[in-house]
C-alpha cells in the first residue's frame, strides 16, 4: 500500500480508504470480514457518517480488536454547538472508541450553514472543545459545490476537505491545488461518480495521479472491491495510452447526461433540490441501496414530480443537461 500525509493532520493515510455508505446494505458479519481484509491489505482509513443509518454501528462492532489499525473519520449535518456535541458522543458510542481521528461538518453548503457553524455557538466550537477533550483529533468538512469548497479553505481550523472527484467531475481541481498549498488534506469522494463509472481500478488510478488529492474513498461492501481498489492504489505509475483512451471514452459517454452537482441550476421555481434528485436515483438504481434512497427521497420537501417545466434550471446548467426529462425519469423511478 502507498501512504500519504493527510495535510496538516499529520496522519499517514493509505491512498485508498473505505467509503462507508455501502456498509448499510451488508450484515454485521460481512462488515467484519470487510474490515479484516482491509486491514490485511494495508488500508488504514475509514469514513462514515451519522447519516448513514447503521454504518457507524456496524463499523464499531467490526473494529473490535482492530481499532488501532485504522484512522476513523465520521461526520454530522449538525451546525450548532449542542447538536454537534451530542452527535460526537453518539459517534464515539457507535464506533466503540474513545476518540475519532477526523470529525467533519457534513455537506456544508449555504451561507446560513457557514454563519452558524463557525459562530461562537456553532458546530466548529463543539468540535474544537472535543479536540481539547481528546475525543476528536482533527476537524474537517465535506462539500459538493466549488463555492462551498472555496469558503472552507478560508477557515484555517478546517484541516481536511472532502469533495466529489472522478473522471467526469473535476470541478474541484483548481481548489485542490490551493488546498495543497495551504496544507489542507483533500479526500476524494464519489470516485466512481455515484456508480456511473464501472471500471473501479481505472477510477482510482485516475484520482491518485493528481498530486493535490491525498486519498480516494470508494464505497466498498464486497471483499473483491476491497482487493481491486487496494491493487489500484499500489500502482502509481503514469496512466497508459490505453487507460487515457478509456478515460476519454467514459467522458464522452457520460458527459451529455451526467449531473456534476455544481448547483448552478438552483433555485428551482418550485423548490426541487435537482442534484439530490439525481443522486438519489443513482443510489436507487446502481448501489443496491433502494430502501435508503427511498427514505432520503421521501424526506425531500419537493419531489421531482413537482416540476412545472418552466425550464429556468436548464438555462442555468453549464452542462446543458435535459433536467426536465431527467426529473421525469426520477419521478417514474420513485413513483412520486
Ligand atoms: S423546469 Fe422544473 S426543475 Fe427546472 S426550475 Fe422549473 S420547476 Fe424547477
Ligand atoms: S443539473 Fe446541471 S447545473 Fe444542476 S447541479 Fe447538475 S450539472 Fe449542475
Amino acid at each position: 500500500m502507498n501512504y500519504r500525509m493527510l495535510g496538516k493532520t499529520g496522519l499517514s493515510v493509505s491512498a485508498v480508504g473505505l467509503g462507508g455508505i455501502p456498509v448499510q446494505r451488508i450484515t454485521p458479519d460481512e462488515t467484519r470480514a470487510l474490515i479484516v481484509r482491509l486491514a490485511e491489505l494495508g488500508v488504514n482509513f475509514i469514513d462514515t457518517a451519522r447519516g448513514y443509518t447503521v454504518s457507524e454501528e456496524y463499523l464499531g462492532a467490526a473494529l473490535e480488536g482492530l481499532r488501532d489499525k485504522f484512522y476513523l473519520a465520521t461526520k454530522s449535518m449538525s451546525r450548532d454547538y449542542e447538536h454537534m456535541a451530542a452527535d460526537i458522543e453518539t459517534s464515539l458510542s457507535n464506533l466503540r472508541t474513545d476518540h475519532i481521528d477526523l470529525y467533519q461538518l457534513h455537506n456544508i453548503k449555504t451561507e446560513a450553514d457557514f454563519t452558524l457553524a463557525f459562530s461562537d455557538k456553532g458546530a466548529v466550537a463543539a468540535l474544537k472543545d472535543a479536540v481539547k477533550a481528546d475525543k476528536v483529533r482533527h476537524i474537517g468538512a465535506t462539500a459538493h459545490s466549488a463555492e462551498a469548497l472555496a469558503e472552507l479553505l478560508r477557515h484555517p481550523e478546517i484541516e481536511t476537505v472532502m469533495f466529489p472527484y472522478n473522471i467526469v467531475e473535476n470541478q474541484g481541481e483548481a481548489l485542490f491545488e490551493q488546498a495543497a498549498k495551504q496544507n489542507v488534506g483533500v479526500i476524494a469522494m464519489k470516485p466512481m461518480a455515484g456508480g456511473s463509472i464501472e471500471d473501479g481500478a481505472l477510477a482510482v488510478r485516475y484520482i491518485l495521479q493528481n498530486p493535490n488529492c491525498t486519498i480516494a474513498i470508494p464505497g466498498m461492501a464486497e471483499l473483491a472491491e476491497a482487493e481491486e481498489n487496494a491493487a489500484a492504489a499500489l500502482d502509481l505509475s503514469p496512466l497508459t495510452d490505453d487507460e487515457l483512451a478509456r478515460i476519454d471514452a467514459i467522458r464522452k459517454e457520460l458527459s451529455g447526461n451526467f449531473c456534476r452537482r455544481c448547483g448552478y441550476c438552483a433555485p428551482c421555481t418550485v423548490g426541487i433540490d435537482i442534484p439530490s434528485c439525481f443522486l438519489m436515483e443513482g443510489y436507487l438504481k446502481r448501489y443496491d441501496l433502494a430502501d435508503w434512497a427511498r427514505a432520503r427521497y421521501g424526506a425531500m420537501k419537493a419531489k421531482a414530480s413537482a416540476c412545472v417545466g418552466c425550464g429556468k434550471c436548464e438555462a442555468r446548467c453549464p452542462y446543458e443537461l435535459p433536467i426536465r426529462e431527467k426529473l421525469r425519469a426520477v419521478a417514474a423511478a420513485f413513483g412520486e
